[in-house]
Formats: structure tokens, sequence, C-alpha cells
């Protein structure tokens, strides 16, 4: 069997110029904060591609960069500030925060109408509870390039392999809005493997280089692989082998190119729907 390559780069670029296109015709440009807490190199390299592709979709990026040993209180202040900006429709705090600042205070302390990653709880609930407002970006991602590639979901029995509040779980939850019988994995399931063969879609979202092999993907079955792993040589590679998996799946996210780059077009998706939102424009 040859599976289809889903080329997540191309569904990517599609969803920026739709953004893009529906930026340009309002009167108004979205505004979007990003918040970085120190020098992690890493969230260095993700805020600047984050303002980089919301810029060049017509929003108007605010950046903040906040020394390492900002205190809670700083911040949370900052955030009180962002909130009650009116030119701001969407904020976002990069991930890890250093130590002395608890991520979910300042999680909750995020206006939800303008919480660009879904990660308060009220919209939390609201995905669990099957009214999703705003939706974390890289879940939704994976929704998104499972329509374009015309995978059917309804009945389908899903395997998510992976329960972080960022991916694993918002995707089971999306995926249970969507009519499939979804399964959540981690790392005290047991029989991983044999988890994974029952499904018809296998979603990896555990952080472990090329953990899924191919003989764990059942004929015909459709293969979404969220995991960003550097090998000690230096590659990049998902969560899934690839080439084994794809010599059994129907279709594969490839790494890098599948699903990386829909989590900033998300993101971009998400600030417009934030800013139609505050103002009472229909999103659709
Ligand atoms: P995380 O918070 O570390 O969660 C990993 C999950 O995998 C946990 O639920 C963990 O189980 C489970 N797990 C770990 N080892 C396992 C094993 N051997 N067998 C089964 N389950 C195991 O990671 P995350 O933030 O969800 O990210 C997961 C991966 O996706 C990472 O590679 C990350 O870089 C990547 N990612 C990519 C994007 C993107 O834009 N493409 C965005 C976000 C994340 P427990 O809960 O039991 O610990």
């Amino acid at each position: 069997m040859s599976a289809l390559i889903i080329d997540g780069k191309a569904v990517a670029a599609e969803l920026r110029a739709q953004v893009a296109a529906r930026v340009a015709a309002l009167p108004f440009a979205p505004g979007l904060a990003v918040v970085l807490v120190g020098d992690d190199p890493a969230s260095a390299v993700y805020v600047r591609n984050k303002d980089r592709a919301a810029a060049a979709a017509g929003i108007a990026v605010r950046t903040l960069r906040l020394p390492a040993d900002t205190t809670e209180t700083a911040l949370l202040a900052s955030i009180a500030g962002l909130n009650a900006d009116p030119g701001i429709d969407g904020i976002l705090v990069q991930l890890p925060l250093p130590a002395q600042i608890r991520a979910q205070a300042v999680i909750e302390a995020i206006d939800p109408a303008k919480d660009v990653d879904g990660f308060h709880p009220l919209n939390v609930g609201r995905l669990h509870d099957g009214h999703p407002f705003l939706v974390p970006c890289t879940p939704l991602g994976v929704m998104q390039l499972l329509a374009h590639a015309k995978v059917p979901i309804r009945g389908a029995r899903a395997l998510v392999l992976g329960r972080s509040s960022i991916v694993g779980k918002p995707m089971a939850a999306l995926l249970v809005n969507a009519d499939a019988t979804v399964t959540v994995a981690h790392s005290r399931t047991q029989n991983l493997a044999a988890e994974c063969r029952r499904a018809d879609l296998v979603v990896a979202a555990v952080g472990k280089a090329e953990l899924v092999r191919g003989d764990w993907i059942a004929d015909g079955a459709v293969v979404v692989d969220v995991g960003i792993n550097r090998t000690n040589d230096g590659r990049l590679v998902g969560d899934c082998a690839t080439a084994e998996c794809a010599a059994h799946a129907a279709a594969i996210t490839p790494v890098p190119g599948g699903v990386g780059p829909m989590t900033i077009a998300c993101l971009l998706a998400n600030t417009l729907t934030a800013a139609l939102s505050r103002r009472g424009l229909a999103s659709t």
C-alpha cells in the first residue's frame, strides 16, 4: 500500500492565505499580543515565527519581551493591561514559563474572549461540552488536515496517543465531538501496540522519537504525527517511524511539513475568530 502523504505545508499556506484575505477585507487590523518571558532559545524561535506569520496575514502584532526574573505579579499585571486594551484581540503567552511563575495562574488570567491558545478553563470547558469557541491550535490544525484529506471521522475508531492539555486532551475532545470512538493512551497504557492496531486513526502526540512502529498500524489506517523530536544525530523526526507506518497506512502526515505548519496557521485563524467575536461579527 502506498500512503497518501498529507501536505501540511500546503494546507497551512491555504489557511494563512484565507485568513489574510479575510483580514484585508476588515475595516480594522486584528491585534495579537505575544508575551515571551525569559530567553529560552526555542521559545524565542517560536515567538519570532508567530510574529512573522501574523504580520504577513495583516494582523497587528505586539510582542512583549519580559526578563527571565519577571515575577508572577508583574506578568499578571501585564496581562490585565492587555485584557483591558481594546486594540488587542488575542493574547498568547509563550510556554514554558520560568519556575517562579505558575503557568495555570497566567492561563486563567487571560480574558477567555482573547484566549487564542484556547487554554483557559472556560474555553476548555466549552470544547469538552461540545460548544467549542477558541480551540488549542495544534489539535485544531489536525482536524483541518483530516478534513482536507477527506478522512472519515464519524464512527471511526481513533486512538490519541498522549494526554497533554495542549494536544492530547483537546484532540480527543475534537474527535469525540466529530463522532469518532476515541481511546486516549498515555505512559501508563498497557500494550500500546495492540491499542494502535485496533485504530482506524492514530494521532501521536508523545514526544518520543519514532515510538510508533509500522507493525502497530492497521492496514488502511490514517496516521497523524504531532511529535517533533531531535535525534542524537541532529535529525528532526516525529513520534512515528514514518516510512514503516506509511507502508501500512492509507494516509500519513510527515515530520517536518505535516502538523507543525498548521499550528501557526490556526493561531492566525483563532486571532481572526476572537477579533470578529469581540465585535459581534460572525466568524464564517
Ligand atoms: P507532553 O506534555 O510531554 O505529553 C506527552 C504525553 O505522552 C503524555 O500524556 C505522556 O503520558 C505520554 N507519553 C510519554 N511517553 C509515553 C510512552 N512511552 N508511551 C505512551 N505515552 C507516553 O507533550 P505535548 O506537549 O503533548 O507534545 C507531544 C509532542 O508533540 C512533542 O514531541 C511536542 O514537541 C509535539 N508538539 C508539536 C506541536 C506542533 O505544532 N506540531 C505542538 C505541540 C507539541 P503521561 O500523561 O502518562 O505522562
